[in-house]
């Protein structure tokens, strides 16, 4: 009956902290949040206030007068800003909890496979600090692996490649444990550069990320087509860096694809690497399993097909890739009993 009360009256919660969006999932809910992992910082009087965060924030990235700080604070993978971390993840699990619960929440929060243990300690006072009873951790790739429904407790080789805003995790895991982790410095974030390097040293226009990341979204969508379905030149507005007017140009969609080839490179790269060095029997299971992608760089246009013909090994996208890991970490939590295995880090 006890047991009952509190599971009822608390929220228990499951974090995917993201380089680019954290998304919760509360327990017996689902997900009920999904924002970018943004924070606007503004200064009065020489002190920082958090202005906004998540999409409220990510409405001001370039549009900031010289007192307020758009900030990412986990742009490549790592805590660049301890204390601006803590300050969204406060924010984002109040914005979640029910007020009218009174126990405080357990939490289990996606950490990547390379964080070191201050980042990890870091992450777990942040959440203790927003109100969480007992906070778990579990690694990204496996909360990916278990999103994608792989077999994680089995005794065979599955791998998963998570490729995020600023990372991408390359793993391969096997009886409820990572068994080979890589973190390549490589995701959506250096694509959106590639092609802002690309146009303005074809063009001479300068455009920034948000334009540049649409750009990415589109590769072989509709976008791109005309209605007939053949390719069309499509329009970019930016800065012309010869006369520094605005200017709009036109280019079509194979260019700004050339252009991604060196960060889609560095991705098959890692991936070729973490197939070299895992055990024997693994790599087995692996030719027989495949490669599941999940992060919302699995989204990329023939992503699956490029690395499929670099490994040839079978390569699929898992179902709804932006929302994997943290469907896994919901499932974890779920069914903690039985997976409390695959945490890491136990409570104090
Ligand atoms: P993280 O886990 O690091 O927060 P996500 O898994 O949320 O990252 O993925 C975010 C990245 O996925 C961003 O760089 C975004 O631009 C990219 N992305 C989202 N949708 C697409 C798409 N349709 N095509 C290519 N990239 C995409
Ligand atoms: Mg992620």
């Amino acid at each position: 009956m006890i047991s009952w009360i509190t599971r009822w009256l608390s929220s228990d919660m499951a974090i995917d902290l993201g380089t680019a969006n954290t998304l919760v999932y509360v327990k017996g809910r689902g997900v009920v949040l999904n924002e970018p992992s943004v924070v606007a910082m503004q200064t009065i009087k020489g002190r920082n206030h958090v202005l906004a965060v998540g999409n409220d924030a990510k409405c001001m990235v370039g549009r900031t007068p010289d007192n307020i700080r758009v900030i990412r604070p986990l742009r490549d993978g790592v805590i660049a800003d301890f204390e601006v971390a803590a300050d969204m993840i406060e924010k984002f699990i109040h914005k979640v909890h029910n007020r009218r619960s009174f126990v405080r929440p357990r939490m289990i929060i996606c950490v990547p496979s390379g964080s070191t243990s201050v980042e990890r300690r870091a992450i777990r006072e942040s959440a203790e600090t927003a109100g969480a009873r007992e906070v778990f951790l579990v690694e990204e790739p496996m909360a990916a692996a278990v999103g994608a429904d792989l077999p994680v407790l089995q005794p065979t080789g599955s791998m998963v490649v998570d490729i995020g805003g600023g990372t991408t995790e390359v793993a391969v895991i096997s009886l409820g444990g990572v068994v080979y982790a890589q973190s390549v410095r490589v995701g959506g974030d250096k694509m959106d550069h590639a092609i802002i390097n690309f146009i303005r040293r074809h063009n001479n226009l300068l455009i920034g990320e948000a334009t540049a990341e649409q750009l990415k979204k589109n590769l072989g969508t509709d976008a791109f087509k005309d209605e007939e379905g053949n390719p069309k030149s499509i329009s970019l507005k930016g800065r012309d860096l010869v006369h520094g007017v605005p200017k709009e140009i036109f280019v079509s969609e194979k260019h700004i694809y050339d252009s991604l080839s060196e960060p889609v490179n560095e991705i098959v790269e890692g991936v070729k690497g973490a197939l070299e060095n895992a055990p024997p029997e693994l790599a087995a299971d692996i030719v027989d399993r495949g490669i599941v992608l999940t992060g919302g760089g699995a989204l990329l246009s023939n992503i699956d097909v490029v690395l499929s013909e670099a490994t040839q090994l079978p390569v699929r996208v898992s179902e709804k890739p932006l929302l994997c890991v943290v469907r896994g970490t919901g499932k974890i939590l779920e069914h903690i009993t039985t997976m409390q295995g695959v945490l890491i880090g136990r409570p104090r």
